[in-house]
């Protein structure tokens, strides 16, 4: 792909966007091709894999914020933790309590995103809302200082069913203003990470602050 579609194609949607912020999402694609995109103005970028994200961070420009998209094993945290930007797919306390003690170790404190399972496949991850809840009001917060709970995330079933995807944005949007309220030092819900290609102008209705987009950008992936 050419840098002046590339750059067209990221202006046009940058536009769409308004507020929110764009996450590129580079997975599968090469440093080459993430280069080009770095070099039409975007600094953040999404992937879902840390064997993946590693020789990436190695190789591209150290202003480039990483946000880490995918599932992460409790094993793979330590690979991360010195310079990861934001982990948007926290699905589990003990998935927290790494991310915790690891930054610690590196002095850091880690922002991250809990990620609500929304849709109604049963192969996404992420708490359920009543789980969700009862952590955010649970007094477990000032045990991991090194980490920073700063919003929400999720993705809507895979169809075609506009309607569908919009009642399981709007619904995780509803939950997230209604826990807007539950602040602690390291708690602070501002950020909601919603929408994909195929369903972004949905989620920027209904109150998305990130969409995370990949092949509307780089074209589907092999
Ligand atoms: C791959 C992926 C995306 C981007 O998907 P596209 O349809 O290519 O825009 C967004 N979020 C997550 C969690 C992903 O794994």
């Amino acid at each position: 792909m050419q840098v002046e579609n590339l750059k067209n194609t990221i202006d046009k949607l940058k536009k769409e966007l308004g507020a929110a912020r764009l996450i590129v999402v580079s997975k599968t694609h090469p440093p080459q091709l993430i280069q080009q995109a770095y070099e039409a103005g975007c600094r953040d970028f999404g992937e879902n894999r840390v064997q993946e994200l590693l020789p990436k961070y190695e190789a591209l420009p150290k202003d480039i914020r990483w946000h880490l998209i995918g599932h992460l094993q409790r094993n793979k945290v330590k690979y991360i933790v010195s310079f990861v930007h934001l982990i948007h797919s926290v699905d589990s306390l003990a998935l927290l309590e790494e991310i915790n003690r690891r930054a610690r170790q590196q002095q850091r404190i880690v922002e991250c995103l809990l990620q609500i399972h929304i849709a109604q496949e049963e192969s996404k991850f992420g708490f359920g809302y009543t789980e969700a809840h009862e952590l955010i009001t649970s007094n477990i917060w000032q045990q991991l200082p090194h980490i920073k709970v700063v919003g929400l995330m999720g993705m809507a079933t895979f169809t075609q069913d506009s309607e569908q995807i919009r009642r399981e944005f709007r619904q995780l949007s509803t939950f997230f203003r209604e826990h807007t309220a539950y602040q602690q030092t390291n708690l602070c819900l501002r950020e909601l990470s919603m929408g994909m290609s195929n369903d972004y102008p949905i989620a920027i209705e209904e109150g998305a602050t990130m969409v995370r987009i990949g092949s509307l950008i780089f074209g589907s992936r092999s």
